[in-house]
């Protein structure tokens, strides 16, 4: 069951006709989808785009069901009947800045969350092996122009070709973390000083488009705050506002605050020249609970930023973790430099995402 393609084409014409008519929303960068011969989901999408992959067990009566998560929404949700062993395939618009492409299994089909990996092929395509279920159970849908050309250039600091194929994505089976899922704990019991980087004068790195760290830190910093705030736990910023803070500064007020964690917040840069280095790391210095706390920060960044490597926890010698006296740790959330990176830490909704995501990771660490 193969959508007619010019029905497909007529349809966008007509859409791009209506857009300036309709509110302000960002559209959908999931341009095409189909199961293939091989027995392969693939898609096709806006270039370098965000997409996040999850999975969830069946239950009693209920497939496994599997389902990704892009930016922009669709236009029209909209369902198709599958057949064998795929029920069903939705496209959804779970909120006005997401679509969400959902594969339904039938009762009894075997697939294994470990197995199922989306690995991008090239800047704007994706494919994922439906591995565990028989090729022939898989009937042939699809909606949208598979075979378009591929984006060679274009995409916000690509330089021309030279696609680096690290995007693999495994699928979460836990919730990436949100304003709404983060851990309770016994509130007004802690007390965490958050250290966003730089400020003023000093931008900190600087990257592709003009991204200034100070700009994406500062942002994460305060919605790290709101969110911890929301959850009972006393906040102390070094800084709210660009303003140059030295070094001393940041540790004395950490160290007199009695603060149970201490998390400095950075984003990595790299030359201009390196747009293929990308990746999130969280240092530590010494091990025990700060270690725990970088272990758990870096888990849940990867948790929201699919497709770029897993620089991990690792330790170092940083100045403010260095000198203060509780727990404590630096995140690099990204290179501003990378061109995986730099237009996810330039998007408010991102940003949002990774303040969640240090939220999650400070409540899990102060949690029982
Ligand atoms: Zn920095």
């Amino acid at each position: 069951m193969v959508t007619p393609r010019r029905t497909l084409v007529l349809l966008a014409g007509w859409l791009l006709l209506a857009w300036p008519a309709l509110p302000a929303r960002a559209a959908s960068s999931l341009f095409a989808w189909r199961i293939n011969r091989e027995g392969q989901l693939e898609l096709r999408t806006s270039p370098n785009t965000l997409v996040r992959a999850f999975f969830q067990e069946g239950r009693p009566g209920k497939g496994p069901r599997v389902w990704f998560d892009l930016p922009g929404a669709p236009i029209r949700p909209r369902s198709l009947r599958g057949e064998g062993a795929l029920v069903e395939v939705r496209v959804g618009r779970p909120d006005s800045q997401t679509t969400r492409l959902v594969l339904e299994f039938s009762p009894g089909t075997e697939l294994d969350p470990r197995q199922l990996r989306l690995v991008g092929v090239a800047r704007d395509r994706w494919r994922m092996d439906l591995r565990g279920v028989s090729r022939r159970s898989l009937p042939l849908v699809g909606e949208g122009d598979l075979d378009a050309p591929t984006v060679v250039a274009g995409g916000r600091g690509s330089r021309g070709g030279g696609f680096t194929p690290a995007t693999i994505t495994p699928v979460t089976t836990d919730n990436p973390p949100t304003a709404r899922n983060l851990p309770a704990v016994p509130r007004g019991r802690f007390r965490v000083v958050l250290d966003p980087g730089h400020g003023g004068p000093d931008p900190g790195a600087v990257g592709i488009g003009g991204l200034r760290e100070t700009d994406v830190v500062l942002d994460v910093a305060l919605q790290t705050a709101q969110l911890l705030q929301s959850r009972g736990v006393q906040v102390l910023l070094t800084r709210t506002s660009e303003v140059d803070v030295d070094l001393p500064p940041r540790v004395a007020l950490a160290n007199r605050s009695g603060a149970d964690l201490f998390v400095s917040l950075h984003a990595n840069a790299l030359s201009m020249d390196r747009p293929d280095v990308n990746g999130i790391e969280t240092f530590y210095f010494q091990g025990g609970r700060s270690y725990e706390l970088a272990l758990s920060i870096q888990r849940q960044l990867m948790a929201v930023s699919p497709g770029t490597p897993d620089r991990g926890a690792r330790p170092g010698r940083f100045f403010v973790i260095r000198r203060t006296v509780m727990p404590s740790v630096l995140a690099e959330m990204g290179f501003v430099t990378g061109e995986v990176d730099a237009p996810r830490l330039a998007d408010p909704g991102f940003r949002q995402s990774l303040a969640a995501a240090i939220a999650k990771g400070i409540l899990e660490v102060l949690g029982p």
